[in-house]
């Protein structure tokens, strides 16, 4: 195992770059572009899209790298669906690195989308909503509920007027988020089961204030696909550990 193309966006990805760089794997990591500064592996990074599976498989017949893991985020399907169809274009093995969901809180309502999500809502709710900066279109249109919203970089103006913005990148504290649902009176958190640890909080100060939980599930993975949850079982997975 000589070189890796690992497509990140993730502390998943940022971890098994290390792991890798320090096991004398070269390592070209790919990042969408869509945070101004975002969290930068170690290796090499490329940005921006490919131009689709057909880009990809170009990228790769080019380069060449000795395997491809797939480490975005758990929401970043089109991307999954594209390394699947690039990987066997270019005939490069291909690894999925996806970290487990949370678990299914008491109470908690799932839903299979963010329209769904929006449906759950009704007049006079307060959310703490952390489905990220370009879902926003999708619940603003809602009379009488007030939004909390917060992402890495700040959304498109115009900005609703029932919607709020705070910036944040995690990890965040039980602390903090129960200091924020107390000043904004928050009764309702909408998240995606993005499982991980850097954003878990909200969910133990959501159970512990008593709000609504809401979760987005999962787009499924594309079948047949080798998938592990962990850095370490994809190290096993690429046969470096
Ligand atoms: P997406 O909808 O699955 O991807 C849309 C397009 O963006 C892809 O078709 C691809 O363009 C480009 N792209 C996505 N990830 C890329 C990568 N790592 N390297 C190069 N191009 C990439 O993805 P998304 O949900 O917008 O997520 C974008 C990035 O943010 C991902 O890297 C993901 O890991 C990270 N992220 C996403 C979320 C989330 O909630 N979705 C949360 C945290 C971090 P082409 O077709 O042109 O190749």
């Amino acid at each position: 195992m000589r070189r890796v193309l690992i497509l990140g966006g993730t502390a998943e990805a940022r971890a098994l770059a290390a792991e890798l760089v320090e096991r004398g794997v070269q390592v070209t990591s790919s990042l969408a572009g869509r945070v101004s500064n975002p969290r930068l592996p170690v290796g090499e990074v490329r940005e921006g899209g490919f131009g689709g599976p057909q880009g990809l498989a170009a990228w790769l017949e080019q380069e060449r790298p000795d395997a491809l893991v797939d480490a975005t985020h758990p929401f970043a399907a089109r991307m999954t669906a594209s390394a699947v169809e690039a990987a066997r274009l270019a005939e490069i093995p291909l690894l999925v690195l996806c970290r487990p969901g949370w678990p299914e809180m008491p109470g908690e309502v799932r839903v299979p989308s963010l329209e769904a999500a929006a449906a759950e809502l009704a007049a006079g709710d307060r959310v703490f909503l952390t489905t990220g900066r370009r879902s926003l279109p999708v619940f603003s249109g809602l009379s009488g509920v007030c939004f909390l919203a917060r992402s890495v970089d700040p959304p498109a103006p115009p900005i609703p007027p029932n919607v709020h913005i705070i910036l944040g990148r995690g990890p965040y504290t039980l602390e903090g988020e129960l200091a924020l649902i107390d000043e904004y009176r928050l009764t309702v958190l909408v998240t995606k089961d993005s499982g991980g640890e850097l954003t878990k909080a909200k969910l133990a100060a959501a159970r512990e204030r008593g709000l609504k939980v809401i979760t987005v599930a999962r787009p499924p993975l594309p079948e047949g696909v080798t998938h592990v949850e962990t850095v370490e079982a994809a190290l096993r997975g690429i046969g470096v550990a």
